[in-house]
């Protein structure tokens, strides 16, 4: 199926549906109340848009598509509940969410990890997504649809957001930013920006917008290796923007700002060594940082998953050197829903 010349009404922000109110002679108000039903209400249709006119109601549907996506799949993991969501876009991609169960999360609540691209450009080379290739970046109502479905199908009110899922958020700067900007809307779904992180492997110019702009949301930075060369190897993002220039824009910008950052870090046989220890925590000299370290989940052949006595040892490494750690919980694996697994029902290799 082809896009259809209708937009995608969550594509568009609360100056342009005022504007559009205004330009059929509608009052201010209804912007709002739009808002409403379409997050707080979570509605999938115009029609049921009861405090609206019969006539208003059928024009918004003869120019605008309230649910962009179709949910094609929906996957729980017998092992720990997490649940993998498939959507299909109208030009016949398919994409991926997860919802992350409470005591497996970072921070023991409901997690929804949401994707911003249509597979990857990045070539992670321990990532299913980077296998894809690059299609094509989603429009901010694909964005906030994912987490319209999942709310909607769940009746989970209260959740934390990951831009973790398919696709390299920065890639996308713009549609994502405003997805993040109206899910903080008060009179939609309210969330607030301490509960919204947003992670890159290092997109250099997206940093610098990112802290230009003093946006509210947490940071995750993917950093997965300590050395230049290997992390050149394993994520070539790294020949084009360096982390060392991350570190030096972090450097000026960060002790001024207020945001929350973690750096993740994939646990390899190869990546854990002392010196990699050591390396770390170099990059903790600001506060409200912290070491993310996730377990290698299966995507890729290319390296070996540790034993957990050196993870062990790696993990009382940086503790003696005082680096604030939290170890993630590898979820849905037994549903290619953890981190690194994400590739779409269409592109599969299982
Ligand atoms: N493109 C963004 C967000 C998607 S990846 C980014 O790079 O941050 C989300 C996280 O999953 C990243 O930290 C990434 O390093 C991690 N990841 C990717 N493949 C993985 C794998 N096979 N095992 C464990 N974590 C993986």
């Amino acid at each position: 199926m082809k896009k259809p010349d209708k937009q995608f009404i969550k594509s568009l922000d609360y100056e342009e549906v005022s504007s559009f109110f205004s330009s059929v002679g509608e009052k201010d108000y209804r912007a709002r109340q739009l808002f409403n039903w379409l997050y707080e209400r979570n509605v999938t249709s115009f029609d049921e848009m009861t405090n609206f006119s019969k006539e208003l109601r059928k024009k918004l549907d003869s120019l605008f598509i309230v649910s962009p996506l179709s949910l094609e799949e929906h996957r729980v993991s017998p092992s720990d509940g997490t649940e993998k969501y498939l959507f299909r876009t109208f030009d016949g991609h398919y994409i991926e969410s997860v919802l992350l169960k409470s005591e497996g999360t970072d921070d023991g609540r409901l997690t929804v990890c949401i994707s911003s691209q249509v597979g990857c450009a990045m070539g992670c080379v321990f990532c299913a997504t980077a296998r894809i290739g690059f299609r094509r970046n989603l429009e901010t109502g694909e964005i906030l649809d994912q987490l319209c479905h999942v709310r909607r199908l769940t009746g989970l009110k209260n959740n934390n957001i990951v831009f973790m899922g398919m696709g390299e958020p920065f890639m996308n700067y713009d549609n994502v930013i405003r997805a993040a900007e109206i899910m903080n809307y008060s009179f939609g779904f309210h969330i607030s920006v301490r509960k919204i992180t947003i992670s890159t492997c290092g997109i250099l110019g997206g940093l610098e917008r990112f802290m230009h702009e003093k946006q509210p949301y947490n940071l995750a930075i993917s950093l997965n290796d300590t050395d230049p060369e290997k992390r050149a190897h394993s994520m070539p993002v790294e020949k084009k923007y360096p982390f060392a220039e991350i570190i030096a824009l972090l450097g000026r910008t960060f002790p001024v700002s207020r945001n929350r950052l973690t750096i993740e870090y994939i646990m390899r046989r190869d990546n854990i060594s002392r010196d990699d220890a050591r390396r770390l925590k170099k990059m903790f000299k600001y506060g409200r940082i912290k070491l993310n370290l996730i377990p290698l989940n299966p995507g890729s052949d290319a390296f070996g998953a540790p034993g957990q006595e050196e993870i062990d040892n790696f993990v009382k490494e940086l503790e003696i050197m005082n680096v604030p750690i939290s170890i993630r919980k590898s979820l849905g694996a037994d549903i290619s829903g953890a981190c690194g697994q994400l590739s779409g029902k269409k592109y599969s290799t299982e």
